[in-house]
């Protein structure tokens, strides 16, 4: 077998882009054959939610307000039971990948078809991945029933996202892009994608940066959200979603922040069972085209200099984990195996995690 062989099952969804889009929110409700739906949001987010239903009159069967991070089940059932007195037969999912998430676990349970209409970068809208929080534990996994029918990107609706969570996010979208290079499952149609999504984002974060309310800018990070998200829908994760979720979920710190750290040191990690990938990835961050090359490290450096940069966090210990908590992160890290080009080793993966609380440039 060539390491060039490959399956790719493409998924099928339909993708609206442009600003002012969020208009068609009721036509779209129409094409997907639903009459009544149910709006999702955060409590945060209601005046939005609101805004988006009222041109929407019959259409509109109700607002739920209470999506929240790691979707706890008892906010699906609550969310569930209220589409089921409200008849209603689709769910709109207006926000980041809490509000998405929320419209998986319903969907998971009922079938009800999402629209999502995403605020932030972090790309759930284009995946079939879900996670539901039950006692503490959070169950992942993989079903094509949750995957939004239909996906409204406006970028008007991005222009609230606060400026230091629109750049975590936005690397939040290179981490499943970067390592969509190196997958095990990997194709060349994904590769495309993901280096595009990624060459999106190294456009937008100084553009955001230089002036958040840039709609070009804007515009360039939802199309890299979406790009790096249909790359996360489509091929297998490593060691960097792998550690960011056990960080995240069992140490309670911010999802995208986390993301931000991790990523240059996970691409340290990896950078010489994988130089083509490490590559393409400096490439598109804008590494010059010899030092991509040559410099398996190049990578990772510029996603460390491209978050310091821009103002975002680069050690665990400035968002919130402590370092007694390093040993238990590598014990949950090395719990479970899961394809990854370089090995699992538990001394490096201790320098790993240790470089990244001080934040030490790879
Ligand atoms: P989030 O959805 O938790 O949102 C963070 C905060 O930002 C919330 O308070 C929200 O109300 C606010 N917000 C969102 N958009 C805004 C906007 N435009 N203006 C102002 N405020 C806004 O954050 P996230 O990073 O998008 O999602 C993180 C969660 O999504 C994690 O639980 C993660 O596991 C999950 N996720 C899942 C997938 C998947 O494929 N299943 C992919 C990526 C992330």
């Amino acid at each position: 077998m060539s390491d060039r062989d490959f399956v790719y099952t493409s998924v099928s969804q339909r993708i609206r882009f442009g600003t002012h889009s969020v208009g068609t929110l009721k036509a779209e409700i129409e094409h997907m054959g639903c009459r009544r739906a149910l709006v999702l949001c955060t409590p945060e987010q209601r005046p939005l939610a609101q805004e988006l239903s009222k041109p929407l009159e019959g259409a509109a069967a109700g607002i739920f307000d209470q999506a929240r991070m790691h979707v706890p089940v008892e906010t699906a059932h609550a969310a569930q039971q209220l589409a089921r007195q409200l008849g209603a037969d689709c769910a709109v999912a207006v926000g980041g990948g809490s509000t998405i998430g929320l419209g998986k676990a319903i969907a998971l349970d009922s079938g009800l078809p999402i629209l999502a209409v995403p605020t932030t970068y972090a790309g759930s809208e284009m995946t079939p991945i879900f996670g539901v929080t039950e006692g503490g534990v959070k169950r992942t996994g993989r079903d094509a029933r949750v995957l939004p029918r239909t996906v409204i990107y406006d970028p008007l609706l991005t222009l609230t996202l606060p400026l230091p969570m629109s750049v975590t996010s936005a690397l939040n979208a290179v981490a499943h892009a970067a390592e969509g290079l190196y997958a095990a499952d990997g194709n060349p149609v994904m590769s495309l994608m993901a280096e595009e999504g990624i060459r999106c984002m190294a456009r937008a974060i100084p553009g955001l940066c230089a002036h958040a309310q840039d709609l070009r800018a804007r515009e360039d990070a939802l199309q890299g959200a979406w790009l790096c998200g249909t790359v996360l829908g489509n091929v297998g994760m490593a060691l960097h979603h792998k550690l960011c979720h056990t960080l995240g979920g069992s140490f309670d710190l911010p999802h995208a922040s986390v993301h931000t750290v991790v990523l240059p040191h996970a691409l340290a990690y990896n950078s010489a069972a994988v130089p083509g990938a490490m590559h393409r990835i400096a490439r598109a961050l804008g590494v010059d085209e010899s030092e991509a090359a040559a410099q398996p490290l190049a990578a990772a450096r510029a996603v460390f200099d491209l978050a310091q940069r821009h103002g975002a966090p680069t050690a665990l210990k400035d968002i919130g984990m402590r370092e007694e908590d390093l040993l238990r992160a590598r014990e949950l890290a090395m719990q479970s195996q899961y394809p990854n080009p370089r090995p699992l080793e538990g001394e490096a993966l201790d320098q790993l995690l240790r470089n990244a609380f001080d934040g030490i440039r790879p």
